[in-house]
């Protein structure tokens, strides 16, 4: 494929993608397919199957029988390294075409697309040290007579369901982590988004991963994925996407106890003090709210920020905010493409009528953008917004930025957990003592200081209170996917019950 020239065109027609279980690729055959359009262009780029209920069993009869015999999590950690180095190398050589196709089907621009693969790469080659380096533990301070080991295993069979927002970068957030630990999985890409996640089954397979260990179902949330979380036979769930979901998975968990990770919404604090280096700060800022057009969990979307230096803030945000450019997703210059759902481009043009409605002064943005096809929005800054306003409550999934100014330490403090959500949080100021407390005292699974959106294969991520349970990546991340075993053994002649 021609990549890297100045704007790539469009598929001469939709490409058809199979669903992939026990080491193969499966045409839709007789079953009914759905067509993706670009968000970008309104063009079909792409058509995946709708997989039946008996597709399901099949792939999840197929990871149970992978692990069961033992073909992964049997072999050594060595072995399963060097499957997930191969996986890295083969995605670093397929690194534009899989950018192309999330591009094509989210709406994104390719250049981030292209990195969002490329920390993909770094998360294979991390995961692959965590399946050399996984190990339990030892007691060896239980007396003479008795020898104590923890060890650590395998979950079993693991459904994983992820959302359209970042198909691929979700996606292998998980999945190294999950074969490091020696599980099996059956994943659901969203709907809209699958074509990037049946790639990487197929990658996996050609770096050698034995059939039946990545099996990928496609079709609907509500069909296929509700059929998933329910499954007997599915050990453990790592969910996702919305919280409306994510009670689905709690209640599902109760068929048949199965382990739940869930990542859920956030409406994340962005804490500006007028001690910042505010033109860091406004940069940051402006890209926390308008990277990926908003739609991340982690997005930056409420900017609480001191009363003295309010005005001229949001002066400044507002014009990074007009300056950075709305564009066709595949035109290399552009940093802020299309909203990826017709559903979701509704949702943000909602609230955005909603903050005006509810007395909110709209300082930028607040309309379409005309690309010449597909669905764009400007990124939207308000302010005078109060906490009872929905644009200040609710997770809109959407670059629109709620500015909220505060008078002292506590009351950042207080505003920032004033949510249901717990997520994520960044603090912008060069007083330490000021950058400490907050991060003590904000409650979210990540926190950023003096940046924002940044991460990597070490640092787990997760949330706090209603943003989720349980962790992803780095060490933590493999852990979550294993079960303790303690083991007691005694050293020597019994001391005997009955004489
Ligand atoms: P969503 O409806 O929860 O969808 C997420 C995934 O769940 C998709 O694969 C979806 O499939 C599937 N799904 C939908 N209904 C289901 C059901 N009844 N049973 C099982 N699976 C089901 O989320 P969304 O509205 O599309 O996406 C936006 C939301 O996701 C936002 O609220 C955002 O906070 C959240 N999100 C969170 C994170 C995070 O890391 N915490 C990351 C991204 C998004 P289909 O799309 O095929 O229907
Ligand atoms: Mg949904």
């Amino acid at each position: 494929m021609n990549q890297h020239v100045k704007t790539l065109s469009l598929p001469a027609k939709p490409r058809d993608f199979g669903f992939f279980v026990d080491g193969k690729s499966v045409a839709a055959d007789g079953r009914e397919v759905f067509e993706r359009a670009s968000p970008g262009h309104g063009v079909p780029v792409s058509r995946v199957p709708k997989c039946t209920p008996q597709d399901l069993d099949d792939a999840v009869a197929a990871a149970r029988r992978a692990f069961d015999d033992r073909r992964w999590s049997g072999l050594n950690g060595a072995d399963r390294a060097a499957v997930l180095l191969k996986a890295a190398e083969l995605i670093r050589e397929r690194q534009d075409e899989i950018a192309y196709w999330e591009t094509l089907e989210n709406g994104k621009p390719i250049s981030q697309a292209r990195a969002e693969v490329g920390g993909c790469i770094g998360m294979f080659e991390y995961a692959s040290g965590l399946a050399r380096s996984l190990h339990g533990d030892s007691f060896n301070n239980l007396g003479d007579g008795m020898f104590g080991i923890v060890t650590r295993e395998p979950v079993g069979v693991v459904g994983i369901i992820t959302p359209w927002n970042f198909p691929f970068l979700i996606l292998c957030e998980r999945v190294p982590y999950v074969l490091a630990s020696g599980c099996t999985i059956v994943a659901k890409p969203s709907e809209v988004t699958s074509a990037t996640t049946i790639m990487l089954a197929e990658i996996l397979s050609e770096a050698g991963l034995p059939d039946g260990v990545m099996n990928v179902v496609t079709g609907s949330g509500s069909s296929i994925g509700q059929a998933l979380i329910d499954h007997m036979d599915v050990d453990m769930l790592s969910f996702t996407g919305s919280t409306a979901v994510g009670r689905h998975c709690v209640k599902a968990a109760a068929g048949n106890f199965k382990k739940l990770g869930l990542e859920l919404g956030g409406k994340n604090p962005q804490i500006v003090f007028a001690d910042a280096d505010l033109e860091d700060a406004a940069d940051g800022v402006a890209f926390g709210i308008a990277f990926n057009t908003g739609q991340c969990c982690v997005s930056g979307s409420r900017l609480i920020v001191e009363r003295s230096v309010a005005q001229d803030f949001e002066k400044m945000v507002a014009a990074k905010l007009e300056k950075a450019i709305v564009g066709d997703p595949l035109d290399e210059a552009t940093q802020i493409g299309a909203i990826t759902t017709d559903a979701q481009n509704a949702t943000i043009m909602s609230y955005i009528d909603k903050g005006r409605e509810e007395g909110a002064r709209l300082i930028s943005g607040g309309t379409a953008v005309d690309v010449g096809g597909g669905q764009y929005i400007a990124p939207t800054l308000f302010g005078d917004v109060t906490r009872d306003m929905a644009i200040a409550r609710d997770e809109i999934f959407g670059p629109v930025l709620a500015v909220m100014p505060f008078d002292s330490v506590e009351e950042a403090i207080e505003m920032a957990n004033d949510t249901v959500y717990g997520l994520a949080a960044s603090v912008w100021t060069k007083n330490i003592d000021k950058a400490l407390m907050v991060t003590r005292r904000v409650q979210a699974g990540r926190f950023w200081v003096n940046t924002t959106l940044s991460g990597g294969p070490e640092l787990p991520l997760g949330g706090f209170k209603q943003s989720g349970w349980g962790r992803e990546a780095g060490k933590y991340g493999v852990e979550e996917y294993t079960q303790l075993k303690s083991v007691h053994i005694e050293i020597g002649k019994r001391a005997h019950w009955v004489e």
